[in-house]
Order: C-alpha cells, then structure tokens, then sequence
C-alpha cells in the first residue's frame, strides 16, 4: 500500500515552535501534523529535518535556527538533551520554573476540572545543578575497555559521560574512579545482548550532609572474582566510601537491581540528615534525590497541615520514615505504612536513633495496610501521602474517606495522577486548597508538587 502521510522521513521544513511538550520537547505543527523536536524553544523558527515519522505524530532535528527564543541558555553539553539527563538545560532556569507551574495548571484545568485554586509559583534552588545525591550508570565494554555513561533517549546506545550535570560532583569523580578500579582488576563489562560479561551498573550514594558514600556494584553472577579486595582499594582510593555492596542480578531484563545483595566492605547502609534528624538509607530503601529541595518540600507540607500536639498523622508510603520523623515531635502520633521491608526497617530504626518514640511502622501495600486501619478504627486528623508516580489506588482513597481527616497532604511527583486523585476527593467532600510545586529536579521535566486538601 501506498503510504498516504503528508510528512515523511529526511524530508526537511521550516516550522514555528509554538509549545514545550511535557518532556521539554519543541512542539510545531505541519498542517496539524505534531512534530517533536530536541533543543527547540516556543517562539523559535528552525530548520528541522524528519527523523520518524509516524501515523499520528513525528519527530525531527534542528538543522539551523533561524530565530533564538530569549528564554534560550547556552547549552553545556548537546548530550545532556540527547541522553534526556537534562532535557531542560537550554532553558533559563526562572523560566523551567514557570515551565512547571504551568504543568500543574493545565492538568489542575484539564484532568481535575479545578480551576477556583491558584497554583502558587514553583519554590526553586539557589544553585540549580550538581544536586543528585544518586547515580545509576551502566557499565559496557567499549573499544576494549570500560565504558560508562547514559543511554541515548529511547535506546540502550551507551554515550560516555563524565561530567553528569546535575549529580554531586563527587559523585561523577567517584564514578570514574570506581570504573578505573574495575578496570585494573580486568572486571568484564556487561553486554546487554548476549547476557554475558560480569559488571552491569555502577550505583553510587552519597549523604548531602554527611558525605558518606555507598557504592553497589551490579554483577550478573553472585561469584565476583576478587570482590572483597576491589571493595578495599575503592575504600582506599575513595576514603568517602562507607559502604560497597554487590547485588547480583543474573536475568536479561532492564530493571537495574536484583534481589540478592552482599556487603563487600563495611556496613550495608549510609547516614545523612535532614531537617537536623539523622536516616539510616539502605541499599534497597528509597531516599529523595535533591536532599536541599526536600527540606523544601516537607517545610513546605508541615506548613499546609498546620500540626497541633493533639494530632494524629498517617505516614502513607513513608519509605525510611522522613517525613513523619520530621513531624513527630508536634504531634501525638503518627503512623506510617510502606511496601519495601528494607525500608521499614529503616524506619524503625530511625524512630530509634533519633528517640522517637511515639510512631508505629507497618511493612504492606499502602491500600491493604490503610483499609485494616480503617477497620480498627484509626482515626487520623491528618494524612499524608507520598505515593509513586501511578498515584493512589482508589482503595486507598476509599479508606481514607472512611476514616475522615480534617486534612490530607498529598506530595506528587506525578502532576497528571495527582490531578486525577484530586478529582475523587473533591468528588468525596474535600476541597483542595493550596496547590505548590516545588523544583526537585532542576534542569528536567519533572514535577513535584505539594497540595493541602481539606474536607467541608
Ligand atoms: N515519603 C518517602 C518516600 C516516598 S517515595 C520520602 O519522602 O522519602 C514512594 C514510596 O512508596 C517508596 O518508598 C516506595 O517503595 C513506596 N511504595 C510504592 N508502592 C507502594 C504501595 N503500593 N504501598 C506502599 N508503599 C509503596
């Protein structure tokens, strides 16, 4: 059959681009036909050759700019867009900000249909790079030697990276270092392909405040030749290091851990602080990346729930306890429920370290957990929830009408399902009230949001 589409591949034009897609890409349109372009800005004129396209939109490559927007910043490095490590880095940062609130506007307009609430402006970073206190890097076999970097957008192609970006600059440092050691202990690098080799990702950890730093190795066999001694010499040459565990992940996928895990030298977590308490973070637990943007974030939460000494606080999707330890000492008690055990674990020994004695901790699906409460007759005046980017189960939301808080806090870093559970509790008797994003993640398209929702 003859292909019928009006734009086709290596065909070039010239466009208008008249939006920034959700992912930071330049939107134009070619007699209605979306094409998504890298590194082009709203208000731009550019010359863009078609890459792909496809039934119901392409995407295609500035070939020359005709005009530059304003809000347009020199760009460090083009791999930073290619890689979609920072798919905003040519944007003025006043401008990714304003980006954001506008995220959250249109899905506040159009999914939640809420439109009497004023998005408040994105809460920024003072300095909006070098902020990643996490790294998950492959590791492959390049020309004989080892290689790491990230892979191009929407591929498993390997770019060499050494200066991340907008990761801790010790953290870049101690990548290539890590790699140099493995190098000299003629570790084999993974391929992806054949499902052969040994090292498949370097995962590095380091406490913002505390500078202690965890290092995983990611091996597709438990038998590591010369494990424990390279843990040693990493420890040496990277005196930060605490910490280096190996996780062992022998399947052909492209999840990065597997479930097995060994310390190789020292101890199996890392320490850091927030908000002047102290967290236990384990290898498998999850901990915030921006730890500066965070303290943002839970003030920021704190203030919306407005905490008096008589309150009762669900922790909901509490990973190692950080928020509801932050809070605890306000309040009567709190409770909090996550599904990692690590992470619970985690918890509980931070209620310990930091003599918090009035939280209890429960390892389960937030749902399941939420509806037993229910059923026990918990009966909180506040709940926050801090869910993963699918938002909450509607069980969940269920539940917690039932149990009828004054207050919910809802922290998202997913603005479309928060839109989407907003909606089913306004529709349950809440009205949401303050809605502020705030920038966890400068110089990419993702949105973290806090919002006080409080019944009639
Ligand atoms: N509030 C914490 C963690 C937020 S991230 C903090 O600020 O650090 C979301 C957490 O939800 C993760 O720890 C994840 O393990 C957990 N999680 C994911 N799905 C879950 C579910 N269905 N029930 C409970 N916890 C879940």
């Amino acid at each position: 059959m003859k292909d019928q589409r009006l734009i086709k591949k290596n065909e070039r034009y010239t466009v208008e681009i008249i939006d920034l897609s959700y992912e930071g890409m330049g939107v134009a349109k070619i007699e209605g036909y979306p094409l998504f372009i890298e590194n082009a800005l709203p208000g731009e004129r550019v010359e863009v050759l078609v890459l792909k396209a496809g039934n119901k939109f392409g995407y295609g490559k500035v070939e020359s700019w005709l005009t530059k927007s304003p809000a347009r910043q020199p760009l460090k490095d083009n791999r930073l867009l290619r890689t979609g490590i920072a798919p905003l880095a040519h944007l003025k940062y006043e401008d990714q900000l304003a980006f954001k609130q506008k995220q959250v506007e249109n899905v506040m307009s159009k999914i939640a249909h809420i439109s009497e609430v004023e998005i408040l402006p994105t809460i920024g970073m003072d300095v909006p790079v070098g902020y990643r206190n996490k790294a998950q890097i492959p590791v492959r076999r390049m020309n004989g030697r080892l290689a790491t970097g990230f892979y191009k957008k929407n591929s498993h192609d390997l770019v060499e990276i050494e200066d991340y970006y907008i990761q801790e600059p010790a953290i870049d440092q101690a990548i290539a270092r890590v790699r140099e050691i493995l190098q000299r202990f003629q570790v084999r690098g993974y391929n992806e392909v054949k499902n052969e080799g040994q090292i498949r990702h370097i995962i590095i950890r380091r406490g913002h405040y505390s500078h202690e730093m965890m290092v995983v190795l990611v091996t597709r066999k438990e038998k590591f030749f010369k494990g424990r001694e390279i843990a040693q010499v990493i420890h040496e040459e990277i005196p930060e290091v605490v910490s280096v565990m190996q996780n062992i992940n022998e399947e052909k996928t492209n999840v990065i851990l597997g479930d097995k895990e060994k310390i190789l030298y020292g101890r199996s977590y890392i320490e850091d602080q927030l908000l002047g308490k102290t967290y236990r973070i384990s290898a498998k637990s999850f901990y915030q990346v921006n730890t500066q943007q965070t303290e943002k974030l839970y003030q920021t939460a704190m203030a919306f729930a407005q905490l008096e000494k008589k309150d009762v606080v669900i922790d909901a999707y509490s990973g190692i306890g950080t928020i509801g330890l932050s809070l605890a000492d306000r309040v009567k008690k709190v409770y909090g429920m996550e599904l990692i055990p690590e992470a619970i674990e985690d918890a509980q020994f931070n209620a310990l370290i930091n003599k918090v004695t009035n939280v209890h901790y429960e390892v389960g699906k937030a749902e399941t957990v939420m509806k037993k409460w229910q059923e026990k007759g918990i009966k909180p005046s506040v709940i926050i929830v801090d869910p993963p980017r699918k938002g909450l189960d509607h069980k969940f939301i269920e539940s917690a009408i039932e149990m009828s808080p004054e207050k919910i806090v809802y922290i998202s870093c997913n603005p479309a399902t928060f839109a989407r559970d907003a909606r089913a509790f306004v529709e349950l008797g809440y009205e949401v009230s303050k809605v502020q994003p705030v920038d966890l993640f400068p110089q990419t398209h993702h949105v973290e949001t806090v919002a006080l929702l409080q019944r009639h």
